[in-house]
């Protein structure tokens, strides 16, 4: 497979660069209320910014389809931006046009731009070639730093890239290498925990990752489902009954390549889908029918615990729990714990993705003690399920022609 460039640093000086970010950020009463991301893209673009490149950056913000909307305007990313590069940041209230082509232009040597939502216009998710004509006027050299985009063949990430020079930015670049390793060759044994609502929309994951790692471990909703498969009753769990026979071939597939499959081996039942719901632990033929399991138990989290301990690489997507309830996020929160401690310990490289997963992990305060904490959600499930991203294809693509 061919390689995609990345951009450096030290080649920017005085090029106008126009920049692909995902800078998505949730906004609550106008105000940005978790910036990771936005800092993240900035910690990236800075050295770019200091060694004298022209910047003019590129973003979605929510789903506007394709039409100027005031809900959905990226102006209040504008200020968290500008204070996590320590530097003004000019604004342009279109991404295409005279105005903003003039504007990108009359930028000094390290001087950024965040232009307006791209997709207030249709030809951004048609992937349009005509929009992206109009998109490379804001630079002479095309940067995708957008990696939890990369999922989309959009004009701001596709059909850009046959029209400038083409190149990875420095957050791309991080996520890539970061998963490649976790991935494609990870130290082992390498454990994954899948965990989640459900069976049906992690499939493909599931399968690719059987093939990959040397256990995964099943949790969450999904569990259920497996249980189930297993002849275990589970009450009121949720549980997607039609997927049985794909946890048979999961469970076949796991078999050939010599992957173990982890459950948990004991259960927490609630009788009710509530915050401190009574509730009892169980092993697994102890679910009364009138409960639901909501979370693994303490003997499961031990079991889990010392897979980790013996394990070198995890990579995690997917609450082990319906971990936005108490009591029920105790075994998310002690083997988010576990896995942290173990990688500061520096005897585990611990992955990590998708949007729970990361709130599940801040909950924890394990997030920091992760060796790498992706920004991406769908781009990240996608690279699990072993597909080559459109955005990721164009770049490498743009490379060799
Ligand atoms: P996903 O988006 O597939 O990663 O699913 C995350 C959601 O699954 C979270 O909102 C969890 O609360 C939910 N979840 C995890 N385990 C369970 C469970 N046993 N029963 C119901 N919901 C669950």
């Amino acid at each position: 497979m061919s390689e995609f460039r990345t951009i450096n640093a030290a080649d920017v000086a005085g090029q106008r660069l126009v920049v692909r970010a995902d800078l998505n950020a949730p906004v609550q009463g106008g105000k940005v209320s978790d910036a990771t991301r936005i800092q993240r893209f900035a910690a990236g673009i800075k050295p770019l910014l200091d060694e004298g490149a022209r910047i003019t950056v590129l973003s979605h913000f929510g789903r506007p389809k394709g039409e100027r909307n005031k809900d959905f305007t990226i102006a209040p990313i504008l200020p968290v931006l500008a204070e996590a590069l320590g530097v003004s940041v000019r604004f342009a209230d279109d991404c295409i046009g005279a105005a903003a082509v003039l504007a990108s232009e009359n930028l000094a040597n390290g001087e950024i731009m965040l232009c307006e939502n791209v997709r207030f216009h249709p030809g951004e998710e048609a992937n349009d070639a005509g929009f992206a004509v109009e998109l490379a006027k804001l630079g002479d050299i095309y940067v995708n730093d957008a990696f939890s985009a990369a999922h989309r063949a959009h004009a701001s990430t596709a059909a850009i890239t046959t029209l400038l020079p083409a190149f990875a930015g420095p957050l791309m670049a991080e996520e890539i290498t970061a998963l490649i390793a976790a991935l494609e060759d990870p130290k082992r044994p390498a454990v994954a925990v899948v965990g989640g609502a459900k069976v049906s929309s992690k499939i493909a994951v599931l399968k690719n990752l059987v093939g990959k790692v040397d256990a995964v471990v099943v949790g969450g909703g999904m569990a259920n489902t497996f249980m189930l498969a297993d002849g275990h009753p589970i009450g009121k769990s949720l549980c997607e009954a039609d997927q049985v026979p794909t946890v048979h071939e999961i469970r076949e597939l796991a078999a050939k390549s010599g992957c173990k499959i982890i459950l948990p081996v004991d259960v927490v039942c609630a009788f009710d889908f509530a915050p401190n719901a009574k509730n009892i632990t169980t092993d697994l033929d102890g679910c009364p029918e009138d409960a639901m399991i909501l979370d693994a138990g303490p003997k499961s989290v031990k079991v889990i615990a010392d897979v980790f301990a013996n394990s070198k690489t995890i990579l995690w997507n997917g609450p082990m729990g319906a971990f936005e309830m108490e009591p029920f996020d105790m075994a998310t929160i002690a083997l988010a714990k576990v896995a942290a401690k173990l990688t500061k310990d520096g005897t585990l490289a611990s992955i990590a993705g998708g949007g729970d997963t990361v709130a599940a992990l801040n909950v924890a305060g394990a997030a920091d003690d992760f060796t790498y904490v992706s920004t991406a959600g769908g781009a990240f499930l996608e690279w699990l399920e072993g597909k080559e991203l459109p955005a990721i294809a164009a770049l490498r693509l743009a490379a060799v022609n």
